[in-house]
């Protein structure tokens, strides 16, 4: 196969750290790709008027997938107080770049693992190991909001339970979107070996079926949790071999605090599955251990769930753990599953080690360092090996 190309952008804050942390584990993997760096985040809002700009969005549309560090996003005001003049001028609106990039690729899965390696710290307890499938294209994240409720709107009926002066976003749900981010999770359940099977070996006798549990909140967003729920009931019936599950979503946040191994695969909607992953993220040591997957039917980006950290940015101690394991994803997504098990298996044994932490581990070890451990498990003969 040719060297895939893969648009390379490092983002703000942290992101360039932990990118180029992650660089040094690819290479020593002996993964061979064309990377190619491109512009995008706040700096580039500042300076010309987006942070996204069209020479980014042309890059992607030429490379296979993108790997993505962080973008900062702020809320109006502030974005519009960092604005050059000049732009601000033109009338320059900000709109966030990653969900400009989910939308205009069609990037309608968000994968989400959390997964609480051996001996982290953090862990809040041994085994969880839960996967999130958020919808990536709409919900609360449409876009379609108003400081001030056009009057028309008024004339419809149902309206005149909002009060006047309030400002409103639009929850958007379609069966669509919803019938495909249910199928995402049921397939990748109905993919993996039964829970307490031994992995890759035929289920034993006391191995569990795997779980999709959808999250909402029906009993108050009747009509768009409605249409979501409908959808994952129906997508549930071609899975007769997976058990499928209802939950509220406070229900949800409150089980995966008080017992999180019940969980296997959640599903559900885009503000919901941001919320809960990174809840998720607490239960296996933070952000730090987070990645995260946006997968589309001819394109994808991996990028860790955190944000750009500007309270710890410059000073090289971020935890590259999940820059490194979405570029893990990545390389599973390309179908280079041999060097993305042995990347994810020396994170593992790095972890397990504990002898380099960074500081959100309890450690006193820098971005690099983490990089380097890991990378040095990959020189070393896996246990396997004859
Ligand atoms: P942004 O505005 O870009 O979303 P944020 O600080 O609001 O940034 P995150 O970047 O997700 O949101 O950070 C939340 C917290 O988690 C911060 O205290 C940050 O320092 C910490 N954090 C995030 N990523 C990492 C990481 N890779 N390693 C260590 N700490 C992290």
């Amino acid at each position: 196969m040719a060297r895939p190309r893969i648009a390379w952008l490092p983002g703000d804050g942290i992101g360039g750290e932990v990118l180029q942390a992650t660089r040094l584990v690819l290479d020593e993997s002996g993964f061979e790709a064309n990377y190619i760096p491109g512009d995008i985040g706040w700096e580039f809002w500042k300076k010309e008027g987006t942070p996204l700009p069209n020479r980014t969005i042309e890059l992607l549309r030429r490379t296979d997938c993108a790997l993505l560090g962080a973008v900062t996003s702020k809320p109006t005001v502030d974005a519009m107080r960092e604005l050059s003049d000049g732009f601000r001028a033109k009338g320059a609106r900000y709109s966030s770049a990653v969900l400009r990039i989910r939308r205009m690729f069609d990037l309608y899965t968000c994968k989400r693992p959390c997964r609480a390696y051996p001996g982290n710290p953090g862990n809040l307890r041994e085994g969880i190991n839960i996967t999130i499938f958020r919808e990536n294209t709409e919900g609360l994240y449409t876009g379609a909001e108003w400081d001030k409720i056009p009057q028309e709107l008024y004339n419809i009926r149902g309206m005149e339970r909002v009060p006047r002066q309030a400002a409103i976003t639009i929850r958007a749900i379609t069966r669509k979107a919803s019938l495909r981010i249910a199928k995402a999770a049921f397939s990748h359940a109905a993919d993996l070996p039964r829970r307490g099977g031994a992995p890759n070996e035929a289920a034993g006798k006391d191995a569990k079926k795997r779980r999709v549990t959808a999250v909402h909140k029906a009993n108050v967003m009747r009509a768009t949790d409605g249409v979501f729920l409908s959808a994952a009931r129906d997508v549930a019936k071609e899975y007769p071999n997976v058990e499928y599950e209802e939950m509220l979503v406070d229900a949800c946040a409150m089980q995966l605090v008080r017992d999180p191994l019940r969980f296997d695969m959640i599903v559900t909607t885009n503000m919901f599955g941001d919320i809960l992953s990174d809840l998720g993220a607490q239960l296996v040591g933070g952000m730090g251990f987070a990645p995260s997957a946006n997968v589309g039917d001819g394109y994808a980006m991996f990028e860790p769930s955190h944000g750009s950290a500007p309270d710890i940015a410059g000073k090289g101690i971020a935890n590259p753990v999940a820059m490194i394991l979405s570029a893990v994803m990545m390389l599973e997504w390309l179908g280079k599953k041999d060097t993305a098990e042995k990347i994810e298996r020396a994170v593992a044994e790095v972890i397990l080690e504990g002898m380099v932490r960074t500081p959100d581990m309890g450690g006193n070890m820098g971005t690099m360092a983490m990089a380097t451990a890991i990378a040095a498990k990959l020189k070393q003969p896996s246990p396997s090996s004859p």
